[in-house]
């Protein structure tokens, strides 16, 4: 399989995580998740190098003044994340498709980077509403974090059109069928044959 990647991007609480989990578990012996630097500290049991490479926002500095960057933004305030280019190479090297899971600016950013070696997918809850109930729901986030979550997600839902497929995660099961015929059919030809909509 050679230097292809799967972009995920979403407002949080859309089912991101659950999703890209759900492909990863599919295609274990062929993908490979993308291990972000952040300057957030760790939550619950996320682990240095499993779910993040968590950094000193000093260190989140350094790594920016030395380009080792293919994207970076401050998705929350004071919170930096950012895609390293050793993701890339290292990747790529074992032959692995890449998985992304950034925010949906960073995913407009890396399908501009990686044009057609990209498959770009925007996920939606099916409304505003039900993406704060699950985030109410997982437990993981403050209140107040929530709270800016949620404010932020009808921003992040203009930048939907942009992407290759939108997917509209309402049913879980139906979701994952969808995810899986699109990805399997950009692995099995890599040409991209969606229309964009919203
Ligand atoms: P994200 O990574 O986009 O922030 P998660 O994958 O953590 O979102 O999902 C947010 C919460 O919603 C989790 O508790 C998850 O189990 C739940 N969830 C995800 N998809 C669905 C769905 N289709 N229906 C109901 N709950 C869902
Ligand atoms: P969380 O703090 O919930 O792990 O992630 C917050 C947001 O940052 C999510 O939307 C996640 O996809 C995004 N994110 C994670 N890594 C990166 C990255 O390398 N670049 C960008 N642009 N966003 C990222």
């Amino acid at each position: 399989m050679d230097n292809k990647v799967l972009i995920f991007s979403a407002p949080s609480g859309a089912g991101k995580s659950t999703i890209v989990g759900h492909i990863l578990g599919i295609w274990k012996d062929t993908m490979e998740f993308s291990i972000s630097a952040t300057s957030r500290a760790p939550r619950g049991t996320e682990q240095n190098g499993r779910e993040y490479h968590f950094v000193s926002p000093d260190e989140f500095r350094r790594l920016i003044s030395e380009d080792s960057f293919v994207e970076y933004e401050e998705v929350y305030k004071d919170h930096f994340y950012g895609t390293l280019k050793s993701e890339v190479e290292r990747i790529w090297a074992a032959g692995h498709v890449i998985i992304f899971d950034v925010d949906v600016k960073g995913g407009v950013n890396l399908k501009k980077y990686f044009g057609e070696k990209a498959l770009s997918i925007f996920i939606k809850a099916p409304s505003v509403e039900t993406l704060r109930q699950r985030l109410v729901k997982r437990g993981t986030d403050s209140p107040e974090a929530i709270a800016e979550r949620v404010e932020k997600a009808s921003q992040e839902m203009e930048y939907a059109p942009q992407f290759d497929y939108v997917l509209i995660n309402d049913d879980l099961a139906t979701a994952f069928g969808e995810v899986e015929k699109v990805v399997e059919d950009f692995l099995d030809d890599g040409r991209l044959n969606y229309s964009t909509f919203i």
